[in-house]
């Protein structure tokens, strides 16, 4: 099924915006779907399909404790009528938290593993010893990145979205970036900005555009200057600012992802890095399941769906 056409869209107004003559839209991948949204939802798409036709009845997968992923996977596990493990790293510590508190109420058996053993998620000893306690099951990648995951990223963009000049979306692993990517058109650009510090996810862009044979002629810009201090770090003007744009556009982000990523954007809005006319397509990818964890981690306050 194509969701495409029923993702809604909508466009900001904003005084600063018309002053700097641009148009700025959010794609809601957060209300794609009740229960799991965001673009996990086009990343588990098709593998579960493939899970299913394989004849499979266990998916196991494997994230830290507040992974969007996780959360996503136990979802559409239930929703899809199979058994899900989420191998997680670091020890159980009770109360458990949001994220997975809701993935085991989901039917998602947990299973705690120290970070070293962790270490070798992908190690085919370890996938052995894994299969041996838990039977035979499909395998999803930590952070749900693989060839079908981006087959089914390619669908977020419709034909609809040609009319914008400048496509963005938050990134962890790359994926959504790199299946956004190949369904850009020659005229878009596709801006990504990182959650985590460092300049590595230049080379994993490069090498997943490379390995999934995507056509790297069209323009894009990998920003590594708004993460704030790294995965899941935060700072108190990246909250402000998920409180202002709240108040102005009554959206909700997440300070992991998409909040790291819309505030990229107004800063270059504000440095005129976009020329004026420019329409430009925010995604949201989700992730506001994490708001509830984050709050019970550090105290912090932050909109929620249901204000
Ligand atoms: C997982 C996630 C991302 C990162 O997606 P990748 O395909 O790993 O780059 C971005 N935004 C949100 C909200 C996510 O949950």
């Amino acid at each position: 099924m194509h969701l495409t056409s029923i993702i809604p869209t909508e466009p900001l107004s904003h005084p600063s915006l018309t002053n700097f003559r641009l148009e700025v839209s959010v794609k809601r991948l957060d209300l794609v779907h009740p229960e799991f949204s965001g673009n996990k939802f086009f990343k588990l798409k098709y593998n579960l399909e493939k899970a299913k036709s394989e004849g499979k009845t266990k998916i196991l997968t494997f994230g830290g404790a507040f992974s969007n992923h996780i959360y996503a996977t136990a979802k559409a596990a239930q929703t899809e009528n199979l058994q899900a493990i989420g191998i997680i790293r670091g020890e159980r510590t009770e109360p458990l938290n949001y994220t997975l508190r809701s993935a085991e109420e989901s039917g998602m058996q947990l299973d705690f593993i120290d970070r070293g053993s962790y270490r070798n998620k992908t190690e085919p000893e370890f996938l052995a010893v894994l299969a041996e306690k838990f039977g035979d099951f499909y395998l999803i990648p930590e952070g749900g990145t693989n060839e079908l995951a981006i087959k089914g990223t390619q669908e977020i963009l419709s034909h609809k979205d040609s009319e914008y000049t400048h496509i963005t979306t938050s990134i962890g692993t790359g994926g959504t970036f790199s299946g956004l990517f190949s369904s850009l058109e020659n005229h878009q650009k596709l801006l990504g900005f990182s959650s985590l510090k460092g300049e590595f996810i230049h080379g994993e862009i490069a090498d997943l555009i490379k390995k999934h044979h995507i056509d790297g002629q069209k323009l894009y810009e990998i920003f590594t200057n708004y993460h704030f201090g790294g995965y899941a770090k935060h700072k108190p003007e990246l909250i402000e600012f998920i409180w202002w744009f709240y108040e102005n556009f009554e959206i909700v982000l997440d300070p992991i992802y998409t909040g790291k990523m819309a505030y990229g954007i107004w800063d270059l809005i504000e440095k005129n890095y976009f020329p004026k006319g420019s329409k430009i397509l925010m995604i949201h990818t989700g992730g506001r399941q994490g708001n509830a964890g984050f709050t019970e981690r550090t105290g912090i306050k932050l909109p929620t769906p249901s204000m």
